[in-house]
């Protein structure tokens, strides 16, 4: 087997690691059990997603040591034999990566030892006995400066491979790399002197070297884009289907009368209204959507992802990606009601999905004939319409082949006001400042009192998403829906 020495840095594919909690905080603790003078540590399992661009890990589930499985008479990590093979014969059990993450004195870097590069090599080995065909995960944790720091690096197709990135969920923390700080980046842009006076010169720093993605760039997702942009986020995602409309003109930030005539893809102006803003955002833009394969594989890759879409199928794989592959996201809507010419509501809504939050199903937010609708071809569509109507003219029940939906109106002010506070909270995950107090806050702008609802809702017990918190491709086979064989391919620009 290769050697860690032949530590492979020309391969092209990046390694993100993501741990969310309930996981994450009890990793914390463990690892700092003896902190801050001692080391300790745990055996972990990952989910994984092999792109063709990156290797991503997720933490899902610790195999804690018990009394005697650690050395708790030497300072650094001593692992009892009996700890190892418990480690290896529960990965006979379960389809995951096996990993050992263990933590570093405190001030000292989270950087392998020569004790730590013979663990790994002995380990990379030991389990590809047990759990063939799965990456083997190496994590340090440390505390540097006051701020938490990690390094991993994992074994992979018979090569070493070091993470370029760990990202947690809520937790601003710094990636190490080969013994330094590979996000020491500063960010000194003049543009972005309030913010920075406001949260702070990290929080400037953690935006310029985070990733967000934005799934729908209409008229919420472009007001989105436009203040992530011009607060200096370093990597924009942005996935969308569609070209320009004449009447998306009201509503879509950077949009002009000749994108409507010429059909621009929404993705593509929203890429050139960034590079006018900022040319130094990195903006990848995609026309597809939630859950076509290179859209998962893009999504994965970001701190944080916005669900600005208004559609059934999307607002399910966004939740389905917050549990299985720990990204967290906000889904966000807005809606207008009203009777007889008067405006009786403008509601936005603000749905938080964190890796332990209930999922879409779970807080009952998809309205399955919406979503069977959304995923039908247009001929299929036509077929149904036409059902429908016959079973009406023999006096039968419409409703099986075919709901009409009411058209969903939406103005301006409204699609920038929500797409602005989505973009508000994300800001505030990466930047580790604040945090959006619900989990689902519906706000009626035309109530005599802000409408505010916050309804705390609680996963069935029995749901998929809570069996499988983290386990990424490994539970592929339980993913909350797939994308439908009929959509054009995935294009990006
Ligand atoms: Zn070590
Ligand atoms: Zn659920």
């Amino acid at each position: 087997m290769a050697s860690l020495s032949q530590l492979s840095s020309q391969c092209s594919r990046s390694v993100i690691v993501r741990l969310a909690p309930p996981e994450f905080d009890q990793l914390r603790a463990l690892a700092f059990r003896r902190y801050p003078h001692h080391e300790w540590g745990t055996f972990a399992r990952f989910g994984w997603r092999d792109t063709p661009d990156d290797l991503i890990l997720t933490l899902a589930g610790l195999d804690s040591p018990t009394p005697g499985d650690l050395d708790e008479d030497v300072g650094n990590i001593s692992i009892a034999e009996r700890y190892t093979l418990r480690a290896a014969l529960a990965a006979e059990t379960h389809p995951l990566a096996v990993g050992v993450i263990h933590s570093h004195p405190r001030n000292c870097a989270p950087y392998p030892s020569l004790i730590d590069d013979d663990m790994d090599t002995y380990y990379a080995d030991y389990f590809s006995g047990f759990a063939p065909g799965r990456p083997y995960v190496s994590l340090i944790l440390s505390e540097m400066n006051g701020e938490l720091a990690i390094s991993g690096r994992v074994f992979w197709e018979k090569n070493w491979l070091l993470a370029e990135r760990v990202v947690a969920e809520r937790s601003p923390l710094s990636t190490w790399v080969a013994g330094v700080r590979s996000d020491s980046q500063e960010s000194r842009h003049e543009r972005t002197a309030r913010l920075r006076a406001a949260f702070g010169d990290q929080a400037a720093a953690r935006l310029r070297r985070s990733t967000v993605a934005v799934v729908g760039a209409g008229g919420t997702g472009s007001a989105a884009i436009e203040v992530l942009a011009r607060a200096g986020v370093g990597r924009l995602i942005i996935v969308d289907p569609d070209q320009l409309e004449e009447s998306n003109l009201e509503r879509v930030h950077g949009s002009r009368p000749e994108h409507a005539i010429e059909r621009t893809p929404k993705v593509s102006l929203a890429r050139d209204h960034v590079r006018s803003i900022d040319p130094a955002v990195e903006v990848s833009p995609y026309i597809g959507s939630l859950p076509q394969r290179e859209i998962i594989d893009a999504i994965v890759t970001a701190d944080v992802a916005l669900g600005c879409t208004d559609q059934q199928h999307s607002r399910l794989a966004l939740s389905d990606l917050t549990f299985r592959y720990l990204v967290p996201s906000i889904d966000c809507g807005v809606m207008l009601e009203g009777t007889n010419g008067a405006v009786t509501g403008q509601i936005a809504q603000f749905v938080r999905f964190l890796a332990a939050d209930s999922c879409a199903l779970c807080r009952g937010m998809v309205v399955s004939h919406r979503l069977a609708q959304e995923l039908m071809s247009e001929a299929e569509r036509v077929q149904r319409r036409a059902a429908a109507a016959a079973a009406h003219a023999r006096g039968d029940d419409a409703g099986a082949y075919w709901h009409d939906e009411p058209q969903l109106n939406t103005v301006g002010y409204l699609t920038t006001m929500t797409g602005a506070l989505a973009a508000g909270y994300a800001i505030g995950w990466i930047t580790g400042r604040f945090d959006p107090p619900f989990s689902r806050l519906q706000m009626n702008l035309v109530q005599q009192f802000f409408d505010v609802t916050n309804a705390e809702e609680l996963p069935r017990s029995d749901c998929v998403c809570r069996r499988v918190r983290g386990w990424a491709d490994q539970a592929a086979i339980d993913a909350l829906i797939t994308a439908p064989t009929h959509w054009p391919p995935v294009r990006r620009v």
